[in-house]
């Protein structure tokens, strides 16, 4: 009767009918991408640039895509179940932030047999993934060992650092602790105390205050801290023993740059998330719409599991007092005023 074929008018001009999303051989979603992102707890990155950032580039390119997101939140098993979900809800294009990159491959590969294309962001997962985007990010430890050896000026070479590191499950964590030592090494007297603060701050603050407990207050000059999550609560916890001296972070949160205009950060390193994300929605929305993606990803690299990924990788820049303006500012991530209120 009539309502019938009403009803049937409206599901399809709303785009309701549960059909429309599969593709003409009903073999899943065409319109839905994936993205897991997996912590927020040692970094504002996530929610606030990362996400909104994937959201609206996958917008910009696909109006009827949606972006289904979930945040594993420090949890490996956690990430598993909302990967196996949006399988099971049919999601044929993941963007995948790996909370413990080892853990991934037989999942990623379990989902390729499926036909679903896995893209690693930022951190480079185990298992047969489609493509990598990310930043060079040895070479963001080499920037970040340089930005400490400068703020520490004549006295570095008779400095004792400090040094606590990412977690072991995240690869990134390995290259930026190589990259900060292959400049350390050479320019400073000793790492002195080096410990992984597993990405949390409670941690890192902790094996701050173990490490001053250990080397006493004038037993060390400087702290490398993997990121500004962590920095956070190094700084506290110095600041609540009286003790100044550099330190210096990652991921150019608001609260770091604060701190650095403060003078109580002496750096923070800046990934351009825009670019980051970009790379990531276009790759997703070719895999998505079955074409190329090589003008995207045109270079390669080689996980543990996998051989030749096609990837994109960006370039880290150093954030100090000097160029605020310039980068972050310039860029349009923060204002002036939002760096500047309380001040
Ligand atoms: C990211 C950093 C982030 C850290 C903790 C790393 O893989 O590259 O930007 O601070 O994870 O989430």
């Amino acid at each position: 009767g009539t309502a019938a074929v009403s009803m049937a008018l409206t599901m399809a001009a709303c785009g309701k009918a549960g059909d429309d999303k599969k593709d003409a051989k009903g073999s899943g979603d065409t319109k839905s991408i994936g993205l897991l992102l997996p912590e927020n707890a040692s970094s504002t990155r996530y929610e606030s640039f990362d996400k909104p950032f994937i959201e609206a580039k996958v917008k910009a390119l696909c109006g009827d895509c949606t972006v289904k997101y979930s945040n594993a939140e420090g949890s490996a098993a956690k990430q598993k179940q909302q990967f196996d979900t949006l399988i099971a809800q049919g999601v044929k294009v993941i963007i995948l932030d790996a909370f413990d990159a080892k853990s991934t491959q037989a999942w990623v590969k379990e989902a390729a047999d499926k036909g679903v294309k896995v893209i690693a962001y930022d951190r480079l997962a185990t298992g047969p993934v489609s493509a990598y985007v990310s930043f060079d990010n040895e070479k963001v430890g080499e920037l970040q060992g340089q930005a400490l050896v400068d703020a520490l000026g004549a006295k570095a070479a008779d400095a004792n650092i400090v040094m606590i590191n990412g977690d072991d499950a995240d690869p990134n964590a390995g290259k930026f602790k190589a990259g900060a030592h292959k400049v350390l090494d050479s320019k400073v007297k000793k790492v002195v105390y080096e410990q992984s603060g597993e990405w949390k701050p409670t941690v890192a603050g902790q094996k701050m205050g173990a490490a001053i407990t250990q080397l006493t207050k004038d037993g060390f000059q400087a702290v490398y801290s993997a990121n500004d999550g962590m920095a956070a609560a190094i700084i506290t916890q110095l600041k609540s023993q009286g003790i100044n001296v550099p330190v210096g972070g990652q991921d150019a949160g608001l609260d770091a740059i604060q701190r650095i205009v403060a003078g109580d950060q002496a750096y923070t390193i800046y990934k351009a998330y825009k670019p980051l994300a970009d790379s990531a929605a276009e790759l997703a929305v070719n895999l998505l719409q079955g074409k190329d993606i090589k003008s995207v990803a045109s270079s390669s690299i080689d996980s543990d599991t996998d051989k030749g990924i096609p990837a994109k990788l960006l370039e880290p820049k150093v954030v100090t007092k000097a160029n605020i303006n310039d980068t972050v500012i310039a860029d349009g991530l923060y204002k002036a005023a939002d760096i500047c209120t309380g001040d």
